[in-house]
């Protein structure tokens, strides 16, 4: 049994990673300021010994002993929720990446960073290989996320060649499942929710714009396996679902699936909004012996399955 604490475990990644590890038999300290988690994400682990709910901001230092490792997820990711309180997203990712680290030096702790696709920004080589360096615009809308998340991966390296740190990165490619918010903004839960509301599916520019979806299942599988590697194994490494489509693919595979009445109607493109992203996953599969294994008409009908469950 190890003591692990999440940032950011009452969002949806956080929140399934903290499931995983309170059923592999941890004691898990879930941190979360609640920006874009909700009560509910947790509300199945409260009352089990196993886990702990901390209602703390990572801006602010939080001083525990006795933490064997950390996953830093705290931050939010969908750009409309980044976007704001711009100011706030890039204090997370640096302020409160230092506190975190700060954490795991005084534990003598190991630390992983939830790092993203975006570092790569609107790419110039497909797929993202870790080695390439990124096309990211420094004062654009999406910078407070994507120059955030590059410098928190500074932090990381100058933690760990300063402090002697084991440190841990992963570039975490789109991932969607169950726990979404059905106002998170983000294409899959927005097209769902459209869907089975009936209401118009928003594409934003023309839908040629392509992604790679991963379900949530695979990413945990991915990030105990990072975890679990020789501390000499830093990354950054991807971890995505290699399979790519256009949004427009997805708007029409999901209007398929709900057997929804729904219209495709075309919205402004955002600023800034990557043309294509695709993992290179060869070192995950290397290093991890990961690769995801749910596919994308899948992992949509559990998704789909979760939103038309009724919400309190
Ligand atoms: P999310 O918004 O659902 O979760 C983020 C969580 O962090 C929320 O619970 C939020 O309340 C919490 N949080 C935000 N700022 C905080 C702060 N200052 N102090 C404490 N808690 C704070 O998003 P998610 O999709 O679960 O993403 C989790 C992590 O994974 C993020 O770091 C994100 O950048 C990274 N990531 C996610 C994806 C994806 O596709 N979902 C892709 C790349 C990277
Ligand atoms: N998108 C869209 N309609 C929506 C939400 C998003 O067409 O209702 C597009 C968005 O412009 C982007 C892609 O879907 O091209 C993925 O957007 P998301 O916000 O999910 O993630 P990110 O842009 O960070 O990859």
């Amino acid at each position: 049994m190890k003591t692990i604490l999440v940032s950011g475990g009452a969002g949806f990644i956080g929140s399934h990673l903290c499931t995983r590890l309170v059923n592999d038999g941890h004691y898990v300290i879930c941190l979360d300021n609640f920006f874009t988690g909700t009560r509910m994400n947790i509300a199945h682990l409260k009352g089990n010994p196993m886990f702990e709910f901390v209602h703390h901001d990572i801006e602010q230092p939080y001083y525990r002993s006795g933490i064997d490792e950390i996953y830093n997820l705290a931050c939010p990711a969908s750009p409309v929720h980044y976007q704001f309180d711009a100011i706030k997203t890039i204090k997370t990712s640096t302020i409160g990446v230092i506190n975190m680290l700060g954490l795991a030096k005084s534990n003598g702790a190991k630390i992983l960073q939830a790092s993203t696709s975006e570092i790569y920004g609107d790419p110039t080589i497909h797929p993202q290989v870790e080695s390439y360096w990124g096309n990211v615009n420094p004062i654009g809308y999406r910078s407070c996320y994507d120059e955030g998340k590059r410098c928190a991966e500074t932090l990381f390296m100058d933690y760990h060649r300063q402090n002697n740190l084991t440190i841990k990165i992963v570039r975490i490619f789109n991932t969607y499942g169950t726990r979404m918010l059905p106002d998170d903004g983000r294409v899959v839960s927005n097209f769902v929710v459209q869907a089975l509301q009936q209401k118009d599916i928003t594409i934003y520019g023309t839908g040629k714009q392509t992604r790679s979806f991963q379900y949530i299942d695979d990413l945990v599988e991915a990030l105990l396996r990072m975890m679990a590697t020789e501390n000499d194994f830093i990354g950054p490494v991807n971890i995505g679902n290699p399979e790519e489509f256009s949004i427009l693919e997805l708007a029409e595979k999901v209007i398929a699936l709900t057997g929804s009445k729904s219209k495709i109607v075309f919205e402004p493109l955002p600023y800034d909004d990557p043309k294509q992203r695709r993992p290179d996953i060869t070192l995950a599969k290397e290093k991890l012996n990961w690769q995801p294994s749910i596919k994308l008409d899948d992992g949509l009908v559990r998704v789909i399955n979760y939103f038309k469950e009724p919400r309190i």
